[in-house]
């Protein structure tokens, strides 16, 4: 079975990967001591995800697939973005609980801007580098309103003030499988699998 690997060592995407593929073998990095932890250094989800992927086919030899993903907010012209997971900065750090630090601010940020306007995105990009240096790269969104509370304990991250279009419960009140089947990761990563995968 051809083998894969996830520029990742969270346990979570590397199921979700291996569900997705099917026939091949998706290993994260784990499984190779000494694999680079590549800073996200690039202002776009693409150029972090290229970043991660080419670093790891180097290293590794094998095909490599990773992603970089964020939220998008409407009323603060597309950020958090590239800087989701550290908004708060140092606050959530210091904290020790940096999403739900993060996810607090925003919505004080958000605090006077009306219900008609708190659209946002999540947005995946996934990329897949082969040693020979072929390049795919595409993007999954899924489009929904920041409401004004949390809701829910599944997820992480900003699930608990995100209701996807065309729902009422936010991402924090599905199941895991549920929010896979609409995720902007889930999208993304169909869509590159759709694509074919070049392991000769
Ligand atoms: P990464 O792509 O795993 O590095 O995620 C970047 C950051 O974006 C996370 O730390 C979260 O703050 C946010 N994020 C990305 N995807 C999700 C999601 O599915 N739910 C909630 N937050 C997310």
């Amino acid at each position: 079975m051809s083998r894969i690997v996830l520029a990742t060592r969270n346990k979570g995407k590397i199921a979700e990967l291996n569900r997705i593929l099917g026939g091949l073998d998706v290993v994260g990095l784990d499984e190779f001591p000494g694999a680079p932890d590549v800073p996200e250094t690039e202002l776009t989800f693409e150029g972090n995800a290229l970043l991660k992927a080419r670093a790891i086919a180097a290293f590794t030899g094998l095909p490599a697939v990773a992603d970089d993903s964020g939220l998008c907010v409407d009323a603060l012209n597309g950020m958090p973005g590239v800087l989701s997971a550290r908004w708060s900065g140092r606050f959530g750090a210091a904290t020790g609980d940096r999403d739900t630090a993060n996810l607090q601010l925003l919505l004080d940020q958000l605090s006077d801007v009306a219900d008609e306007h708190r659209g946002a995105a999540f947005v995946c990009a996934a990329v897949l580098v082969t040693p020979d240096g072929t390049e795919r790269c595409v993007e999954g969104r899924m489009h929904g309103t920041i409401i004004r509370e949390p809701r829910g304990v599944n997820g992480f991250g900003y699930d608990p003030i995100f209701v996807p279009d065309g729902g009422t419960r936010t991402n924090a009140e599905m199941t895991p499988a549920e929010k896979d089947a609409i995720s902007h990761r889930g999208k993304a990563f169909t869509l590159l699998t759709q694509e074919g995968f070049p392991l000769g």
